[in-house]
């Protein structure tokens, strides 16, 4: 029989910062926050190797008293509850689990003087343990050293990524609390190098400062396409910049969201975005902007995530459907309307474009055994042989395109209406993937190269992805220390925006998508490739043009429906259409 007993604090600390710290950006999320509870004006971080051998953040704010330094580094210990009341939290941290969790993993000094003199007191831990206290010529504000983070933990150790995607995330995370706190001034150097430098501009002005700290941090191509948000809705305000429809982005990297000044990642509100702008942008794209949600404390609980990134409302629902029908009008009066007319009769008849698609398998079959002898082109005979052979087009022959959009097809039993940049996205998608898998994908040599202007981070991560990019058939450089030249693109994507193409691809290759079977990363990227090549809803195509895309679409498998799933044509027959108008 095994004995219950309490755990020593060391071990107890241990698993708090398995917790707390899920890697070196957790870490340095913690410093920095403690630095703004101390009311800092100006935050400086230096970090090595991706956070694991150093991270030093020296800020100006009030300081540790001598006498509270050895109650700081203690589990639970915090100066930020009032009164044991969990429920009036108005600073980042409360918890007092940081610094523990952080000294039980690693070496640590903290330098900290609550006094303008030079009369500071040092602390220096070592795994958890006290290795010296003594006078130092610190002045006012805190300085926090904390070398070989998880040492003591080499289990964790192992789970951490390349340097390089540490950094990016350490970057990412500066980004974030630099735009929620936009008053004070935040420097980061990465191995001696300056990755993020703000200026201390004092504009009285909360949103004029908001937009001046945007500019800094994310462009002022995110000024440009967003839009101000400024709005109290019940004992909730929300304010921010929403990025137009059009300005939208790969993936949700690019959403930064407050609640009372703290960063949350919840996926239930990034899910809320997609409903908002459901209208306006792509399924597979993720809207760019930045929302600051602030509320009392009664309407939110922030005590249940160990690292505070996730926060619940009382009332989700209502939050929710705030948010949609805010971001709705906001982006319809910035002119992006859009409208539906649902003629519920009608399209209940309208069936979805699957119809060919089991004698379209036959032909995969012929053109897959076809293809192994690797003759591409008796293979592309063969299925337009086999289609002569048929006595019709089963997608029938354009008619007309309306509202550049949709092509109108009259087959021989009624009509099809084809979603021209859909239908066409998944045929640049599998004769991408098709050629990518036998490693044929012809590429274009560009004439003029095209220079992508990157930050370092980007760079240093992308120093892997450029082989893999080749084989996309996409030939991208390093070129210089901040930009990338494309050389070559695959040819059926030629014709599209290079450097929207390239942003996209390096997005993809660069986010951590370990998890993911290579398959399915294949197929990401194809899939975002695809995007770009495909002709663009609102483009005039010729009848010549119309009726290449219908045979394309017998050629292609699964051409029934776009990358996405969604239909890339309806078809209405002349059976309903009679019935439509009561002649049957
Ligand atoms: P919490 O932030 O949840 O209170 P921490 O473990 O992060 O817990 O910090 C413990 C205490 O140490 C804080 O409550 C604060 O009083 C003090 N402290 C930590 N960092 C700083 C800093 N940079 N400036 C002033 N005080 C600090
Ligand atoms: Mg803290």
């Amino acid at each position: 029989m095994s004995h219950i007993k309490v755990l020593p604090d060391d071990l107890i600390n241990k698993i708090a910062a398995g917790e707390v710290l899920e890697r070196p950006s957790s870490a340095v999320k913690e410093l920095v926050e403690n630095s703004i509870d101390a009311g800092a004006k100006k935050i400086q971080i230096f970090v090595r190797n991706g956070g694991k051998t150093e991270i030093t953040v020296i800020d100006d704010g009030n300081g540790i008293g001598s006498d509270q330094l050895e109650l700081a580094i203690k589990r639970h210990a915090t100066s930020k509850i009032n009164k044991g009341n969990l429920d009036q939290i108005n600073s980042l941290g409360f918890r007092g689990e940081a610094l523990p969790s952080i000294a039980s993993v690693s070496e640590m000094i903290i330098k900290s003087n609550v006094n303008s003199d030079q009369n500071g007191t040092l602390i220096n831990i070592v795994a958890g343990n006290i290795k010296k206290i003594a006078p130092t010529n610190q002045t006012k504000g805190t300085f926090v050293s904390v070398k070989n983070l998880f040492f003591s933990t080499p289990a964790r150790l192992k789970f951490l990524k390349t340097e390089n995607y540490e950094s990016l995330l350490i970057k990412r995370i500066i980004q974030k609390l630099a735009i929620s706190n936009h008053t004070i001034q935040f420097n980061l150097s990465i191995n001696d190098k300056n990755i993020i430098r703000t200026n201390n501009s004092r504009i009285s002005d909360d949103h004029e400062s908001l937009k001046n700290r945007v500019s800094e941090i994310l462009g002022k191509e995110f000024l440009k396409n967003s839009i101000s948000l400024n709005q109290n809705i019940g004992a909730f305000r929300f304010s921010g910049l929403l990025g137009i429809p059009t300005f939208n982005h790969s993936n949700s990297n690019n959403q930064y969201i407050f609640v009372n000044g703290r960063i949350v990642s919840d996926k239930s509100i990034s899910m809320v975005f997609k409903l908002a702008y459901r209208d306006f942008i792509s399924y597979d794209r993720f809207p760019q902007l930045i929302l600051f949600i602030e509320c009392p404390f009664s309407e939110v609980d922030v005590n249940v995530h160990p690292a505070k990134s996730e926060v619940r409302f009382k009332d989700t629902n209502l939050l929710r459907s705030n948010i949609i029908n805010l971001f709705k009008e906001t982006i319809a009066k910035a002119g992006h309307r859009s409208s539906t007319v649902n003629t519920s009769k009608a399209i209940n008849k309208f069936s979805r474009g699957y119809v060919y698609q089991n004698s379209l398998k036959l032909k995969t079959e012929v053109s897959k055994e076809i293809n192994k002898t690797n003759q591409e082109n008796i293979h592309d005979k063969n299925i337009q042989d086999s289609y002569v052979e048929e006595d019709h087009a089963p997608l029938g022959f354009a008619k007309s395109q309306f509202h550049k959009t949709y092509v109108i097809s009259e087959t021989d039993s009624g009509i099809i209406i084809v979603d021209q940049h859909a239908a066409h996205e998944r045929i640049v998608y599998e004769k991408l993937k098709k050629d990518f898998y036998e490693k044929k994908i012809k590429t274009q040599i560009l004439l003029i190269p095209v220079i992508i202007d990157l930050d370092k981070t980007t760079i240093e991560n992308l120093r892997g992805c450029y082989k893999i990019a080749e084989k996309y058939g996409m030939k991208i450089e390093q070129f210089g220390n901040e930009s990338i030249i494309v050389r070559e693109v695959p040819l059926i994507l030629s014709d599209c925006d290079i450097k929207n193409l390239t942003l996209d691809l390096i997005n993809e290759l660069i986010e951590d998508n370990d998890a993911k079977p290579l398959e399915t990363k294949i197929d990401n990227i194809c899939s975002k490739m695809s995007c770009h090549g495909s002709i663009r809803a609102g483009r005039v195509l010729q009848v010549d043009e119309m009726n290449d895309l219908l045979r394309k679409m017998e050629k292609t498998p699964y051409s029934g429906q776009c990358n996405h799933g969604r239909p890339t044509y309806v078809e209405l027959k002349l059976n309903d259409i009679e019935k439509l108008f009561g002649r049957k």
